[in-house]
């Protein structure tokens, strides 16, 4: 089924995916498909109504098509949501299920991991389509792990935040990162490498201690990570990272790090700026992994992939900087940018 809702503007194109056999409950939701194929993730959450399931998709397909288009990607925005069957369940039957529905877009969608779901899963799913990324990489070609390329977006994007508010290089600077999970703590080791000094928090202190070992980074708890004495706060764990309090706790003059929607609220893009601090917008800075993950489906090289990674610092900088100039929150200016990318190339060039 192909339908239409005006749950959301501009209305959005969704199939709702039903195959009980299976045990495949969810929708593919396709926000925006003027740029190219509708990309986004998969994935796989206990949903009790099916109703939120699909209210996420919708949300998380609208959100790719802002950063696929921010990140120079020829792709739109879509996003697949599976409703975790209870109990034990077929994985294997479930993933081959979605990825012949995926098969039945014909290219309208590519999917790819996002929260629940694995490499193995795209590769049940890749047995009935090649609409799919996140697989094993081939030699030579991008593929394998974006937390690398995700860690190296949103270490470009800090040098050029520090060097328009500071003027200088990362050397000597502090930088408080909450969360040295896979992206944070190659987000640490670059720095340490330039020169940073760190301060760390997780809820994982096994992490922190051989992170601290490897950089020299001092541990702090995560209560104290927002009020710690650094010029940079990295929000690098879960989203809702800048609430009212942590907001109000920040002595960093910039944020900018990994965590998808970091603004528990979106209020929160005004109070950073009344408070004089500098938000880097979190899609914007953490677009390494999805510009990994569609190089694979583009068939494009590592060297490509890096090409593109490397456009995240001077892009951060625009934002930084025409915010400043028009006094309006970074997400505003960055939400402007993204939207007047969401139009087919050749009408970007013709214009
Ligand atoms: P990860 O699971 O490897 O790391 C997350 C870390 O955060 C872990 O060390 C975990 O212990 C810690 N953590 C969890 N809850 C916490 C809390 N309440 N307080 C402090 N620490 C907490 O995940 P990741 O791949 O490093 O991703 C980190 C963030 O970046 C996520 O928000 C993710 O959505 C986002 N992101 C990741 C990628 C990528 O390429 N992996 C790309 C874009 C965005």
């Amino acid at each position: 089924m192909v339908a239409r809702t005006s749950r959301m503007m501009p209305p959005m194109e969704y199939v709702r995916l039903l195959d009980e056999d299976a045990g495949l409950d969810g929708v593919i939701a396709i926000h925006s498909t003027a740029r190219g194929p509708a990309a986004g993730g998969c994935r796989l959450w206990s949903y009790p109504d099916p109703a939120d399931a699909m209210a996420d998709a919708f949300r998380l397909a609208e959100g790719m098509s802002y950063k696929n288009a921010m990140a120079g990607l020829p792709l739109g925005g879509g996003k697949a949501v599976l409703r975790r069957p209870a109990g034990e369940f077929d994985r294997v039957a479930l993933f081959e299920a979605f990825g012949r529905a995926v098969e039945k877009l014909d290219g309208r969608y590519v999917t790819a991991e996002d929260v629940g779901t694995g490499v193995s899963d795209m590769e049940c799913v890749a047995r009935h389509t090649r609409h799919v990324a996140g697989r094993t990489a081939l030699p030579g070609l991008a593929g394998g792990d974006p937390s690398p390329w995700t860690a190296l977006g949103v270490f470009e994007a800090m040098k050029e935040a520090v060097r328009l508010r500071h003027g200088s290089s990362l050397s000597g600077v502090t930088v408080a990162v909450l969360g040295v999970g896979n992206v944070g703590a190659g987000l640490a080791r670059l720095l340490a490498a330039d020169g940073a000094r760190l301060v760390i928090a997780d809820i994982d202190p096994a992490r922190c201690d051989r992170l601290a070992q490897e950089t020299g980074a001092s541990i702090v708890a995560i209560d104290e990570i927002a009020g710690a004495d650094a010029q940079v706060f990295a929000p690098c764990a879960l989203g809702g990272a800048l609430d009212d309090a942590t907001v109000a706790a920040l002595r960093a003059g910039i944020v900018c790090g990994a965590a998808n929607n970091q603004l528990a609220a979106p209020h929160l893009a005004e109070v950073l700026m009344a408070r004089g601090i500098d938000y880097a917008p979190d899609y914007v800075v953490n677009a390494g992994g999805i510009i990994n993950v569609a190089a694979e489906y583009l068939g494009e090289s590592a060297e490509e992939v890096r090409g593109r990674v490397m456009q995240i610092g001077p892009r951060t900088r625009a934002i930084l900087e025409t915010a400043k100039a028009g006094n309006l929150p970074p997400p505003v200016v960055a939400d402007r940018m993204a939207e007047s990318l969401m139009v087919s190339p050749a009408a970007l060039e013709e214009a």
